[in-house]
């Protein structure tokens, strides 16, 4: 029977692997490239980083990427010549880069990038046009698979087990907030402001009430897990 359970386990694990989208990037400035980590596996893309262009060649061979955010300036093989070693793969790549001079720019799109974003940059501008990219390659990852729930994001139809649960719009919203940051530690603060705004009538307990709600509807008991004086983490067994 363990043998059973592990081999289901593993699918779950595989078909999450499927819908997720893979990010690699590839920057050699260690801060630089944890910042982005940071953010993009925050909003739930899954990512890489890897800090030379050699490194980011054997990378891009071995596993299938959705997008590459790529440095001009690396160690080992530079920006603008990996980008056509990695165009045979059909991977989108998003130039990063200090080099702001026109020239380099359209060299860059040029050569088959489909952005060319210039250091120092937003945080918030770099996701946006993440996106658009992902958008024009239909990589958004509109439905989550994750245990037995299938969330659709635009539909917002979830289903457990292959049965449609209907869940209110708040705590749809909630769900797609655990799920997204899965692994992480939320503050019951932080839920509050994200969905319950501008929404005078509820306070922080509102965000308990609807955790009891949703754990109960979708038999969460053992993924939602309360986190001592932070608030809720959502993790997969
Ligand atoms: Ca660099």
């Amino acid at each position: 029977m363990i043998e059973k359970v592990d081999l289901i386990y593993h699918v779950y694990y595989m078909e999450m692997e499927f819908v997720m989208v893979k990010i690699l990037i590839v920057e050699d400035e260690k801060s630089i490239a944890n910042l982005i980590y940071d953010a993009l596996s925050n909003v739930g893309y899954r990512c890489k980083i890897v800090f030379d262009g050699k490194m980011a060649a054997e990378e891009i061979e071995e596993n299938k990427y959705d997008l590459i955010l790529l440095d001009v300036m690396l160690p080992e093989i530079d920006g603008f010549e990996l980008i056509e070693y990695t165009l045979q793969f059909q991977t989108p790549v998003i130039f990063l880069t200090a080099k702001a001079d026109v020239k380099y720019r359209v060299k860059g799109l040029k050569l088959g990038a489909e952005d060319y974003i210039v250091k120092p940059f937003d945080i918030s501008e770099l996701l946006a046009r993440i996106e658009v990219v992902l958008r024009r390659y239909n990589k958004t990852s509109e439905i989550i698979n994750t245990g037995n729930l299938t969330i659709n994001l635009y539909s917002r139809c979830v289903k457990k087990d292959g049965e449609e649960v209907e869940l209110t719009y708040k705590e749809f919203e909630l769900l797609v907030l655990l799920i997204k940051n899965q692994g992480i530690a939320l503050y019951r603060e932080m839920i509050y402001e994200t969905i319950w705004n501008n929404d005078f009538d509820s306070d922080t307990r509102t965000v308990d009430l609807h955790i009891q709600r949703l754990r109960k509807k979708l038999g969460l008991e053992n993924q939602i897990k309360t986190v001592y004086r932070v608030g809720y983490i959502y993790k997969e067994q």
